[in-house]
């Protein structure tokens, strides 16, 4: 199964489907990271505030893949904030993954009332000139905490991501500036979206799931995505996104869903630590 790759700013290739771990508990997260890369996954997406960072260090030893085939993603929590304690931070996650390097860092959450993230993102473009990371970038930044951020451009912005939510002004202001878009509850958490009437005519006519027809809308608008599941049938499902295509129609179809509807926290009042 070839997994395709977007081209980052800095020219480092990032599959544009990867496996995220959030809210997977650290004690089953190397069988599910295992699940992921026997069903052929390359991309892991944790974080420190996950708590599993040992765990997917785990699968990713246990496995025998080359470590340049994978693409291994943490992220700074907001209490790290600060240039010294994100040096610190970086390298508490890094041993927990029983890492050298990771391929993306990102700040988790600009957290404005903190405002330390310009700060923050110094101690990443060092981590980047030191050798340290591939590539670094944010999280659940608007535009307006991209302005605030000077130097190196930040590779990806991870934000939550979906029909109901599909953040056209981020992603305009990605395209503008070279940022690449990840999808973060790319499935909306596989709630409601997923019994959507558009979403389950198309799964019908197209023969697949309705995971499956949202999963190909994001990576037909050029999205990168990192779907979670902790069942195996799903794991494979929702990788085999790759043998068929959405029409224009059907992808105008899924945009009339977008209703500003977040799942999650809204990063210009989410300052928790
Ligand atoms: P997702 O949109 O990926 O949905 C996950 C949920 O959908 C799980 O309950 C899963 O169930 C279910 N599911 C998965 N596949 C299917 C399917 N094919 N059919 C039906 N249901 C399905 O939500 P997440 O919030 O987990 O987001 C994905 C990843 O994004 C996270 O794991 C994390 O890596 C990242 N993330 C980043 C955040 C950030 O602030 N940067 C915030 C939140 C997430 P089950 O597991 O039981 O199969």
């Amino acid at each position: 199964m070839m997994i395709p790759t977007v081209k980052l700013n800095n020219g480092v290739e990032m599959p544009q489907l990867g496996y995220g771990v959030f809210q997977v508990p650290n004690d089953e997260t190397a069988a599910a990271v295992t699940q992921a890369l026997d069903a052929g996954y390359r991309s892991i997406d944790t974080a420190a505030a996950y708590q599993n960072e040992a765990g997917v260090g785990q699968a990713l030893a246990a496995s025998g893949i080359d470590r340049g085939d994978l693409f291994i993603t943490t992220k700074l929590w907001n209490a790290d904030q600060g240039y010294d304690s994100t040096l610190k931070a970086f390298d508490t996650s890094l041993s927990s993954l029983g890492l050298e390097y990771v391929d993306l860092y990102l700040i988790h959450w600009p957290t404005p009332a903190r405002d330390l993230y310009a700060d923050s993102w110094r101690a990443l473009e060092k981590l980047y000139a030191d050798g340290r990371v591939r590539a670094i970038g944010v999280s659940n930044f608007q535009p307006d905490h991209l302005d605030r951020l000077s130097g190196i451009t930040p590779a990806v912005n991870q934000v939550e991501l979906h029909p109901y939510l599909q953040q056209n002004a981020v992603r305009t202001y990605g395209r503008d500036f070279g940022i690449r878009t990840e999808a973060w509850s790319p499935l909306a958490k596989g709630g409601a979206l997923l019994s959507e009437p558009v979403i389950e005519t198309l799964a019908k006519e197209y023969d697949r799931t309705p995971a499956q027809i949202v999963l190909r809308w994001h990576l037909q608008l050029g999205n990168i995505v990192i779907p979670k599941s902790v069942t195996p049938s799903r794991i494979r499902e929702n990788l085999d996104v790759f043998g068929f295509t959405l029409t224009d129609d059907a992808i105008t179809a899924i945009n009339t869903l977008e209703r500003a509807e977040r799942t999650g926290p809204d990063p210009d009042t989410f300052n928790a630590a």
